[in-house]
């Protein structure tokens, strides 16, 4: 997908979105968080970068983007959403939920695995996101 090659401020662009410098900040700090950062996350971040910009303003920046469809939201369970921008190639997730540190794989047999499950109830696949949440196995003890 070319779009997605695109920076998340060429995406706002192409979106038509009127770009203030704070909104600037805020798609500059997405686009270079490799995580899953939360507002609260992005807004120290942004801090770093803008010392005035305000929580609400990146709440609000987070928001607009996600209205967009510009950033991908989830939902790990925690009680709050965490964003990253559209990957360039599909990834799902797994959640230690000890650390709660979010861990990116892909499986090219469950991709295919519900291909063939839509199918089979005669769907044609479009989108899917899968969660694994997990607690690290313990190691034997020698
Ligand atoms: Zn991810």
């Amino acid at each position: 997908m070319p779009e997605s090659q695109l920076t998340l401020e060429q995406l706002c662009v192409a979106k038509r979105l009127r770009m203030t410098e704070q909104r600037r900040v805020v798609a500059r700090v997405l686009e270079a968080s490799k995580d899953h950062p939360d507002v609260e996350e992005l807004y120290h971040r942004a801090l770093k970068v803008d010392p005035k910009i305000s929580i609400s303003t990146v709440y609000r920046t987070v928001k607009l983007f996600e209205d967009l469809e510009i950033i991908a939201r989830h939902d790990f369970r925690e009680g709050r959403a965490r964003y990253e921008t559209i990957p360039e190639e599909h990834h799902d997730h797994l959640i230690d939920l000890k650390s709660g540190r979010v861990i990116e794989f892909r499986n090219a047999r469950i991709e295919a695995l519900q291909e063939e499950i839509a199918r089979e109830l005669g769907f044609k696949l479009i989108d899917h996101r899968l969660e694994l949440y997990a607690v690290p196995i313990p190691e034997d003890p020698e």
